[in-house]
């Protein structure tokens, strides 16, 4: 039998997640709730359904459609809404739109298809992204060991909340790996995200033994959490006592996941979380490099 699995999106020819031309497979659930999340679609691994108001004509279709009844406004009935996905079906202006959605393996690596030679020709290939694609690594590990077997290039972007030996057989199929260090004072890390970074911290550890993988320790860099030059240098110099061969880059945080938090009808992060300026993040770079740490940059 085909497995199942639940996909946000496949996002093709990205050229930010890893070498190459790529086709990033985003897939739902998460065990970390970070605060400022870009993709707050993929907390749960559910079915979920956006009601985009700016873009919504008031047609009506979707009412019409709909078998729980609920009206054109989906935020005033949202417990009621069972994510059958019939309005997205009919909404002329895509105002209604599925979020996440199940698909089997077969139906994944059809979609891949078309893009094989590409991710040949460019040294490029897939990468799992999330949500935390580890959420879900019986599909990782279907899809990863096909496409191991086609020869394509992997890579996957983690959080590093996970139970390291149920995955070490999927990272070891990965060319690349990209984990995320939040903030390393433990404190904070479970004020902002939910959870405590002991576990992540002790599987970054673990991830010397990969000594023929390219392994890239990523900050997403926050003004209001993380952007300070204690942190910043804690952190590169806890990358370089554990992983030796590993790179860093810093993110800026943006705000663009704005709009999916109203369509979901979610709370919108904090005004609080800041963009840094783009010399904020150049004087950051070099506490990383004075640290004996590489920086890098996909983005
Ligand atoms: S079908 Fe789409 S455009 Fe029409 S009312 Fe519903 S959400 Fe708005
Ligand atoms: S997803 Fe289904 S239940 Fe939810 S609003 Fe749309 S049609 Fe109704």
């Amino acid at each position: 039998m085909d497995i199942k699995g639940r996909v946000m999106e496949i996002q093709h020819f990205s050229v930010n997640d890893g070498d190459g031309i790529r086709s990033t497979i985003f897939l739902a659930g998460c065990p970390l709730r970070c605060q400022w999340c870009a993709n707050p679609e993929g907390f749960t691994p559910d079915n979920k359904i956006a009601w985009y108001k700016k873009t919504c004509v008031a047609c009506g279709k979707c009412a019409e459609v709909c078998p729980m009844g609920i009206g054109i406004d989906l935020d005033l009935e949202r417990e009621k809404c069972t994510a059958c996905g019939k309005c997205a079906d009919v909404c002329p202006t895509g105002s209604r739109k599925r979020m996440v959605t199940e698909m089997t393996a077969d139906a994944v690596m059809q979609e891949l298809e078309p893009n094989m030679s590409v991710f040949r020709q460019s040294g490029g290939g897939v990468t799992f992204s999330g949500g935390d694609p580890m959420q879900q690594a019986y599909f990782v590990r279907e899809l990863s060991s096909r496409l191991y077997d086609l020869g394509i290039g992997l890579a996957v972007e983690t959080e590093g909340y996970f139970d390291f030996d149920e995955v070490e057989d999927i990272l070891e199929k990965m060319d690349l790996i990209f984990v995320d260090i939040k903030v390393l004072g433990p404190k904070r890390h479970r004020q902002f995200t939910g959870r405590d970074n002991d576990l992540i911290l002790t599987n970054i550890k673990k991830m010397r033994r990969f000594t023929k993988k390219r392994i890239v320790v990523r900050i997403p860099v926050i003004e209001g959490v993380n952007a300070d030059d204690f942190n910043i240098r804690r952190t590169a110099e806890f990358v370089k006592r554990h992983l030796p061969n590993a790179s860093m880059e810093l993110l800026p945080y943006h705000r663009l996941g704005e709009a999916k938090y109203e369509a979901l009808g979610m709370d919108t992060p904090s005004e609080e979380f800041k963009t840094p300026p783009k010399e904020r993040i150049e004087e950051l770079k070099k506490l990383v490099i004075g640290a004996g740490v590489q920086t890098i940059s996909f983005k």
